[in-house]
């Protein structure tokens, strides 16, 4: 038997599972016994002290015991429906409304008269108190009423109270079993940071004391600590790793010379802005290395990330190396082609675009070249990691709008060169605890500062009952001569949800507005007819342009000074900024509406007008994190994969940078986990890191 046994242990043989149902835990991924124990509880109910009703607060995570009055749905525009469940108390009554189902069966668990638990945050929508999908239990008697009732997540045909009887099973045949649950954290760490024990802190979180207080339900007891310590402890340690190996590849020293670089500069019609400077020396620096850079360039729209990325380019070429760029568009790839063009061709350095349509030349020929290294800078889409682009020596690669790739692509394009040089370049300014997560194999440069002479943007939040003024308004910007963007959340009409969709929305203000020029634009067109749209509205002979958000990224069209998105509510903080960024960017006045949808909770319209409140990219990217949690930024699929199941990269960044702290040391200390108390540790890692990213 080896040591894992225990906790290894397929769940179908916990007390009270059996066969059939441990092969539906298994579809929720519950497999062995170590699952069940890591699913952790959310929250738990203080049966010792029950709320009013009356009493509760807006924003307030809560537990109440109360009876059900009444179960509806109330129908909302044509397609949707909110489900409705109202409870009462000897204090009153609330609303506990649903979106959408939880699960099949959900509603229909549900009797007037029956005693339930309610467990949610409460939320203020329109001056009034309700819940928003919380959960509820059908209160149980037999349940112990003075102590804390963990809290699960339920699903299908699995009840909070099952779970926890099952933890408790499972917990009670660990303890009596001769095989102790194995230690994954060395003694000296757990001394140093004063690290509960592994099954100390299962079984205390699952089952917590009778007399444990209100620290329980806000998941800071010094169990939860330990978990949390280690969810963030793994990821940390193996980017502290990953980044310790990069030393040991290498790749090409790039001196630079700043020859050719002062003669661009000295043909631009500006000077660079010290942020842009400070980006340049910190990335030439890393160039200089023997071993490859992993740098990440943040900087909010409009700060001039490109021609950082031109720049420095040059000094790899002039050494005689090849340079790529990589953008997630055709638009956006041909507009950096033409500047490239612009600057690189009057000194003899040719540039290429290639895209899966490369329209400006012949593909072969390109391919053939860049096997040469006749071209020395080549931009394009995903269709420069196709497997038939192969370089002469690639030495520095650049990955504009990084988040719009996956983990995948950028190797893919490192791996066109041997362990080039790496930029990752992104808008997206990424709060600081996530920076410490994702990217803490990366080293940063941040342009915070904008070229001079931008005109701020205006921005305001405005409900459907201006948007005929909002419309005027774009006609006069228009009959001046302005362009503007109106943005939608869909390309069609949905079967699903009610909302405004671009191309229902184009062919009714052709027809209210005859004399404006409209343009419409999005996903999926064919990429031709995407640059036509394009090109005409640079030109100026579309003066309106409707776009889902395909023209997110990048665009930079100088006459457009105004941008109205629709159904705001929709989208996250980041990219709405994102958006507005595709406005002020010449000397003209520019507007931001964001126009709200109908039915849109007070929260929603909270979260919009911290648009109206700041330009600052990065403070918008810490408020987002703190409502919308951290998929916005690194994608859902990726943010699952960061494997936390209890920590929380907003509420527990403090215990996130002891865990990097601690991280940082041990690899500082023994690099490859050599040591014989770091074997346990070594193993667990290479476990782990099946779940992690990159
Ligand atoms: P982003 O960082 O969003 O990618 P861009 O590189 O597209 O921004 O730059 C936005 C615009 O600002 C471009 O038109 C570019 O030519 C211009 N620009 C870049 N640097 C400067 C500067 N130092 N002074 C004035 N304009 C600049
Ligand atoms: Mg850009």
């Amino acid at each position: 038997m080896n040591m894992f046994a225990a906790i290894d242990t397929p769940i179908q043989y916990v007390k009270g599972v059996g066969p059939k149902l441990s092969d539906y835990l298994a579809r929720k991924g519950l497999r062995t016994i170590l699952d069940l124990l890591e699913y952790y509880p959310r929250a738990y109910e203080d049966c010792r002290q029950a709320r009013d009703i009356r009493s509760l607060v807006e924003g307030e995570t809560v537990g109440l015991k109360a009876k059900i009055i009444k179960v509806s749905h109330i129908p909302i525009g044509t397609r949707r429906k909110i489900y409705d469940v109202l409870v009462m108390d000897g204090s009153g009554s609330v609303h506990c409304k649903y979106f959408r189902i939880p699960f099949r069966g959900y509603f229909e668990r549900f009797r007037p008269g029956m005693e339930v638990r309610v467990v949610g945050r409460v939320v203020n929508y329109r001056g009034k108190i309700e819940f928003h999908h919380p959960d509820i239990y059908e209160f149980n008697k037999d349940e112990n009423l003075d102590a804390l009732v963990p809290i699960y997540v339920e699903t299908e045909g699995l009840t909070s109270r099952k779970i926890s009887r099952f933890v408790k099973a499972a917990i009670d045949s660990l303890k009596t079993s001769k095989v102790a649950v194995p230690e994954t954290l060395p003694k000296w760490l757990r001394d140093k940071y004063r690290l509960r024990g592994r099954l100390e802190s299962f079984e205390k979180i699952h089952c917590p004391p009778p007399d444990s207080g209100v620290e329980f339900s806000k998941l800071k007891t010094p169990y939860h600590y330990r978990i949390k310590f280690e969810e963030f402890f793994w990821l940390e340690l193996l980017l502290a790793r990953s980044h310790e190996k990069l030393k040991t590849h290498s790749a090409i020293a790039v001196r630079s010379k700043k020859n050719l670089c002062g003669k661009i500069l000295a043909n631009l019609p500006f000077s660079l802005t010290s942020d842009q400077k400070s980006a340049i020396d910190e990335i030439l620096k890393d160039l200089s290395n023997s071993y490859p850079m992993h740098r990440l360039l943040q900087g909010d729209v409009g700060s001039g990330k490109t021609l950082v990325a031109f720049l420095t380019a040059v000094e790899v070429i002039e050494s005689g190396y090849q340079a790529a760029v990589m953008v997630p568009t055709e638009i956006l790839a041909e507009q950096h082609y033409k500047v490239a063009n612009r600057i690189f061709s009057p000194h003899g350095i040719k540039v290429a675009l290639l895209t899966s349509k490369s329209s400006s030349a012949d593909p072969k020929e390109i391919l053939a070249e860049l096997k040469s290294g006749k071209i020395n800078l080549v931009i394009g889409t995903q269709a420069l990691i196709q497997e038939k682009v192969e370089f002469r020596n690639l030495a520095y690669a650049v990955v504009d709008e990084q988040h719009r790739f996956g983990v995948e692509q950028r190797q893919e394009l490192k791996n066109k060169g041997i362990s080039p040089h790496l930029l990752l370049m992104t808008a997206t300014p990424i709060p600081r605890s996530l920076a410490l997560t994702v990217y803490g194999d990366l080293d940063v440069s941040i342009i915070r500062e904008k070229p001079p002479g931008r005109v701020p943007i205006q921005t305001r939040v405005v409900f459907q009952n201006k948007r005929q003024q909002v419309l005027e308004f774009m006609a006069k910007q228009t009959s001046k001569g302005r362009q503007a963007y109106f943005i939608f959340p869909l390309v069609e009409e949905s079967e699903k949800i009610d909302l405004k969709d671009a191309v229902r929305e184009y062919e009714k203000l052709v027809i209210e507005f005859p004399k404006i020029k409209f343009g419409l634009l999005h996903g999926k067109m064919s990429s031709e007819e995407k640059d036509e749209v394009m090109q005409k509205f640079r030109k100026n002979e579309i003066h309106v342009l409707v776009s889902t958000t395909v023209i997110e990224v990048g665009v930079d069209v100088p006459n457009a000074n105004m941008i109205v998105v629709e159904h705001a509510e929709r989208f996250g903080l980041s990219q709405l900024h994102q958006l507005r960024g595709r406005v002020g960017r010449g000397s003209l006045k520019s507007f931001c509406i964001l126009l709200m949808g109908n039915a849109v909770s007070n929260e929603s319209r909270e979260r919009v007008m911290w648009l109206e409140k700041t330009n600052d990219g990065f403070e918008l990217a810490e408020a987002d994190l703190k409502i919308r949690g951290p998929g916005e930024f690194v994608g859902t699929r990726q943010s699952g994969a960061l494997g936390f199941k209890m920590a929380d990269l907003v509420s527990d960044i403090e215990i996130l940078k002891e865990a990097r702290q601690a991280a940082k040391n041990l690899i500082a200390m023994d690099p490859e986990l050599k040591r014989p108390e770091h074997i346990v540790l070594r193993e667990t890692l290479e476990e782990r890191q099946r779940i992690f990213i990159g």
